[in-house]
């Protein structure tokens, strides 16, 4: 994410912020022999920092369009409720009111009945795998993330390695530590019976190849989860691999980029399978929602596929 377009190490700031400090007892700074010094020696330093050593971190190519302190934010979630979808068997969401302003003073509510796999979600590894990590066992890797869309398929079709790869030539390749999410246009169906059915989902062998070569660290989707039926091998595969997956992302979904923005998501860190999240993408504004050039070593001849934004800005 770019934090500064601005390089960690510039020739220019260390002179002059010791000119400002020590400016009051001397006349004239630039006449210093001291200074000179100083400016010469950072000026030997930046030259021999390899230019890619003086970012403040390594931001993948291509998403550094985005700032966090200017970003559009975009909620990426479902308001938890007691019409939120749950597998059959599942717990649903229920609530009461505990204390009310008039009686006691203030507001509390009591959580009577949540799944803790219900709305939008995370899912970790110990979900699928005995022993796995936890909630609570995770590092702060999954709170902020490249985002990598696929728009999907139709229903029931997975995502291949030829689509990865076809991704990847227009794009770039998708870059360590990246969330890859899947859009199928169903957040707009959540709540009701048409979200139950089928859309598409990830190939287990494209899920394996995104953890185990491009060492992303999240999957996700707008539906049930990233799967194209019950026996949930992508989500298996995802959480086999370490990894954590997103279910039930929302319709703020359409408005993120196919490749460029980010991702935050936290939660409470419970020692549990999966929690409730919450999830903001990070973009340009809409106005700015133009195709990226691809790398032309890289480019697919294909025209740009980036599906216009929906919804207003925020
Ligand atoms: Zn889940």
């Amino acid at each position: 994410m770019a934090f500064s377009r601005e390089p960690a190490v510039s020739s220019h700031w260390m002179p002059s912020s010791f000119h400002k400090g020590a400016g009051a007892g001397m006349s004239s700074p630039k006449t210093c022999s001291f200074h000179r010094c100083a400016d010469t020696s950072w000026a030997m330093l930046i030259t021999v920092i390899p230019r890619s050593l003086r970012r403040p971190s390594a931001i993948p190519r291509g998403y550094d369009q985005v700032d966090p302190r200017t970003a559009t934010r975009v909620p990426l979630g479902h308001e938890l409720s007691g019409t939120n979808p749950v597998f059959d068997g599942d717990p649903p969401f229920a609530a009461r009111v505990f204390a009310t302003v008039p009686e006691a003073g203030y507001l509390v509510e009591q959580i009577t009945s949540l799944g803790t796999h219900l709305g939008t979600h995370i899912d970790v590894p110990a979900h699928f795998v005995p022993g796995g990590a936890r909630l609570s066992d995770l590092d702060e890797s999954w709170t902020l993330m490249p985002l990598a869309v696929f728009d999907a398929p139709e229903p029931g079709r997975s995502i291949t390695m030829d689509d990865v790869h076809a991704w990847e030539r227009r794009w770039s390749p998708i870059p360590s530590g990246a969330c890859v999410v899947l859009r199928t246009g169903h957040a707009q169906l959540f709540g009701t019976p048409e979200y139950s059915i089928q859309a598409a989902g990830f190939s287990a062998d494209g899920v394996s190849w995104l953890f185990g070569t491009r060492r992303v660290r999240a999957l996700g989707s707008d539906t049930f989860g990233p799967d194209t039926d019950s026996s949930f091998a992508a989500t298996r595969t995802a959480l086999e691999a370490g990894g954590v997956v997103l279910a039930n992302l929302g319709p703020g979904l359409n408005r993120m980029r196919t490749h460029g923005d980010w991702i935050s998501v936290n939660a409470p860190r419970p020692a549990f399978s999966g929690f409730p999240v919450g999830v903001t993408g990070f973009t340009v504004p809409a106005a700015a929602h133009r195709p990226p050039r691809a790398d032309p070593a890289t480019a697919s001849p294909r025209p740009p596929t980036e599906a216009p934004p929906q919804g207003p800005s925020q």
